[in-house]
Parts: C-alpha cells; structure tokens; sequence
C-alpha cells in the first residue's frame, strides 16, 4: 500500500512541478475509465460525478465514438478550411437538424464559440441593427461562467478571476442574474445581445426562477437584441432536454455549444443560429485552424448520434429527478438544499457544515469524484449513461459521506 500512495503522489509531484498552478485538482492520479466509472493509478475505482464539466455526457470512451475516432484517424484528421473535407458538411446538417437552426459555425473551444458568438452578436449590432460601429453593448449576468479569454473575463464577477489581467474590453453590461425587469432596464439603443446561461454551472448550479428565459425573450424580441444562450454545460441531454431552453420553450437567436459536443473524446464547439444572423460573415472575417476539422466532425457526429439514438435526454430527465427526490430524502443536518434539473445538480452545504472541498474529499475516499464550485456547492453530473442502480449506489455512498 505504501509504494503504491507513493506512485500517486510522484505523479501529482511532478505535475505540479512542471505545469502552471492554475488548478487545485482533488489529489487522485486517473490512468482508465469506462461509462460512469475511472480507475486511479492504484486501481481504486471511483464513480465520475463531474464527467469533466458535463463533457462526457456520452460516458468515458463511448465505443460508438471510439470507433469514429479511430476509423476517422486511419483516412484523415486535418485539412484546415483552406480546403473542403467530406465531413464537416454531413456533420454540421446533423447539428443543425438536432438543433433546428439553419447554420452552425464550428470552433474548438467553449470560449472559442462564446468569442465567436460576441463577434457575431456586435457585427450584426452594427450592420444588420444599425448601432454605430464600437458603440455595440452586450448585457450579461453577474455570476456567469463563459470562459477564460481576455474579453470573456472583462464581463466575469469573480475578482480572482479577473486580477491581473486588465486592461479589459470595453462594450459588456452586467445585470443580476434572474430577474428579467433589470435586463429591460439595462438595454439602450444600442445593445445588441444579451448573453445568458440557461443554469449557472459554475455560479453553483443556479437555477433561476420559472418563466425567466421567456420573459427575457420576449423583451430581447421586444427591443431587436439577440438571445445569445451558452448552452455550453447545459445542451446536449445533460438537463432532461436537448437543451435547458427548451424546458421554457425558448428557441435563441443563438445558442453556444461545446463540451459534450465532443463526446468526452475531442475539444469540438460551434455557434448555431438561422441564416440572417450568420451571414455577417463573410470569407476571412473569423476563422479556426482546427475548427470544423474532420477528426471533430466525425467524433461529434457519433457524439450526437450517441445521444439521440440513446434518448439520453429523456433518461437525464427521469434518473435526475429520480436521484434529486433521493438526495432530499436523505434529510442531512450539513445540507442546506438540492437544486438543479435532469443530471446537473448541486447540493449546497451548510456554513455551519464548512466549505464543500473537503467534503469532496470525504467523498473521494467514499468511491465518488465530485467537485466543489462555489465554496458550498458539491455538483453531481455523472455521465447521463449511468443506470438506476448506479444512482442507488451513489446515493449509499454519499449518505455514508454525510453520516
Ligand atoms: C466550460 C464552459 C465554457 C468554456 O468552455 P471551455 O471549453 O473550457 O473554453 C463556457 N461556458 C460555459 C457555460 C461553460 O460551462
């Protein structure tokens, strides 16, 4: 046992002496992983409650989306869009058709596509609204999560996040998340998206109040602003629909997507909007090496195709619903609550009860790997693969935690 905890914490060593200290991962060295489950480096098993961030909606090395990588890398992996590839087209018509828009833009990157999605909001601000050229305004929420790039974290409420990094990038207006009358209070004549997280992942999984997206909908069709949605954590079943918009019916003019995307395999993001919106670009306006790569396109095609043909929405809106009433049930002294909808919840501790990383700990040496955000919030979002009796054991082994 001893050599073997010393063959984990050489690997952590000697991660933590060659790479940046930009993370505080939870102290477990992973060498394999299959559906729900990964294995450390001493063979203890452990069942994945973060599935990266909700990018292994599809389960770890789905073999459907295996089998697309592998054969895609033994005929062609990259061209660039310097020139046509067979795959990107068949690929972007299944994402359009599973999203119902008319065009997609692909990128690589869920910041990416978030900058992709800013930059068509303010070209369209400027040559389809009319707002004089740098005047356009973008509307966000406090407490959102977007990415890591310079602009997107102009627009980011958390100071850490921020620090260091200026100067910053003019244009963004920040609101209080979930309450529709400050976004009409905030917008003028030349605002030109409002940009919004259907939940708040990262906020710690902040579910705002029913009929929000709707109103603000109508609002932003009310004043000719784009409903850009990052659907980048919530899309793809990961909510108990394809994605979080639909739970109020609300079809953005764009929605940004990325993550599951990828099928837990390969970085793949994109914009979907219609038509009148796209096509501000033109040839040489915006542009990725990667993006649109037919490696990408085929892993993201079996990707979708996993999660279509597995109804993995409708298994993330039952088995969710079923391990949030379990959850409750549970009734522990260091819980405050349980928020959240299909497969994405948060279980937020008590103050008195301490901050949610060590309890991530407790729960590490329990067999779940679960990550705090936001100081008192323990996210479950295992893979939507995951079976009833998986949802039972997790739930045993995270009373045994709080007990
Ligand atoms: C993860 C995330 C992003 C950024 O995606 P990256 O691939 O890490 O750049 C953007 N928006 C939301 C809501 C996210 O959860």
């Amino acid at each position: 046992m001893a050599t073997k905890s010393a063959r984990t914490a050489s690997y952590i060593e000697e991660s933590e002496k060659y790479s940046a200290h930009n993370y505080h991962p939870l102290p477990v060295v992973l060498e394999k992983a299959e559906r729900v489950w990964v294995w450390d480096v001493e063979g203890n098993k452990y069942m994945d409650c973060l599935s990266s961030y909700s990018a292994i909606n599809q389960g770890h090395r789905h073999p459907k989306i295996i089998k697309a990588l592998k054969d895609q890398a033994d005929r062609l992996t990259l061209t660039s869009r310097g020139f046509y590839n067979d795959q990107m087209g068949p690929w972007l018509k299944l994402l359009c058709g599973l999203t119902g828009y008319e065009k997609a833009l692909p990128m690589n990157t869920g910041a990416e596509a978030v900058e992709t999605a800013l930059k068509t909001a303010r070209k369209w601000g400027q040559y389809v609204k009319g707002v004089p050229a740098g005047a356009q305004e973008i509307i966000v929420c406090a407490n959102n999560f977007h990415g890591r790039t310079i602009t997107i974290i102009t627009f980011s409420s958390d100071a850490q996040t921020k620090d260091g990094f200026g100067p910053y990038t003019p244009g963004f207006v920040t609101i209080p998340y979930g309450d529709a009358k400050a976004l009409e209070a905030a917008i003028t004549k030349n605002t030109v998206a409002f940009l919004v997280e259907p939940i708040q992942g990262e906020a710690g999984v902040v579910v705002p109040p029913a009929g929000y997206l709707k109103a603000c909908f109508d609002i932003c069709k009310k004043h000719k602003v784009l409903l850009v949605a990052d659907e980048v954590q919530t899309g793809f079943c990961r909510t108990g629909r394809w994605f979080a918009c639909q739970h109020e019916d609300v079809r953005p003019d764009i929605m940004v997507l990325g993550k599951a995307l990828g099928g837990g395999m390969y970085p793949v993001s994109a914009i979907v909007c219609d038509d009148h919106v796209m096509s501000v670009f033109k040839p040489g306006d915006h542009g990725s090496t990667f993006g649109g790569n037919p490696l990408a396109a085929a892993v993201s095609t079996a990707a979708l195709e996993v999660l279509r043909d597995e109804k993995l929405d409708e298994r993330a809106a039952e088995l969710g619903g079923y391990f949030m009433d379990r959850l409750r049930a549970m009734k522990s002294p260091h819980v405050e609550g349980i928020r959240g909808k299909g497969l994405l919840i948060g279980m937020v501790i008590k103050s008195s009860s301490g901050k949610a990383r060590p309890w991530c700990e407790k729960l590490m040496s329990h067999g779940i790997l679960a990550k705090d955000t936001h100081e008192q919030v323990i996210r479950f979002a295992p893979a939507l693969v995951i079976t009833k009796e998986e949802v039972d054991w997790a739930v045993e082994k995270i009373s045994e935690t709080l007990r």
